[in-house]
């Protein structure tokens, strides 16, 4: 990647893919802003914006929030210094109409997108990922009884509290999730194929390996 070159990326991925872990990695490496919609919400709502009240008014009657606040929230971001800089997008777009929206908006802030990456993992994996998933109710440690079992069944390797899973963890719970996200995802894919930007990661790996892979795709641009 040629110095000057400021990157704009979307990434792509299932809650349990590592999304997250990646952005942060990405953004110490390659020193650009993580922009997460979920953050930039409860900031705008926190600090009681403008449009924190607006989308203050949906989260409280339980509606999903509009994708033209969403926009507006990005485009607030990206104006106020990121868009210059580059970024890493995270859960956002969501779906195709968000990606027309966000392609419109950065025309008008003459910027492109440089990449989207999709993190694909395994489905049964994903799965094992978030059903596997325990927390320790005392000390907060994490565990996966697939890939990171604790020695005693439900109990703390670290205090012998006792383990618990979340609610939203549950086998159909993370089946109809993946199902949803799928449905809306699909054609943001499609999308981002046809633009030629689309690259594709194996995230069945370790996080480091799949941070070595989206490196590797970022110093050939
Ligand atoms: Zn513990």
């Amino acid at each position: 990647m040629k110095q000057e070159a400021n990157l704009r990326l979307i990434l792509l991925g299932l809650p349990g893919s590592g999304k997250g872990t990646q952005a942060d990695s990405l953004k110490k490496k390659y020193n650009i802003p993580h922009i997460s919609t979920g953050n930039l919400l409860r900031e705008a709502i926190s600090k009681n914006t403008p449009l924190g009240k607006q989308a203050e008014s949906y989260v409280q009657s339980g509606e999903l929030v509009p994708d033209s606040l969403i926009i507006n929230l990005v485009k607030e971001e990206m104006t106020r210094n990121h868009g210059a800089r580059g970024f890493i997008l995270d859960g956002f777009p969501r779906n195709l109409a968000q990606a027309e929206k966000l392609d419109i908006m950065l025309k008008e802030l003459n910027l492109e997108l440089s990449l989207a990456i999709e993190i694909k993992l395994n489905e049964e994996i994903l799965i094992k990922r978030l059903t596997g998933r325990r927390t320790c109710s005392k000390c907060g440690a994490l565990y996966n009884i697939y890939f990171n079992p604790p020695q005693v069944s439900d109990i703390c390797d670290v205090c012998q509290g006792k383990l618990s899973r979340r609610e939203d963890d549950n086998v159909q719970v993370v089946n109809n999730r993946i199902k949803v996200y799928w449905s809306n995802i699909s054609p943001v894919i499609d999308y981002y194929q046809k633009n030629g930007i689309l690259h594709i990661i194996d995230g069945n790996q370790e996080a480091p390996g799949v941070f070595a892979d989206i490196s590797q795709i970022i110093e050939r641009l």
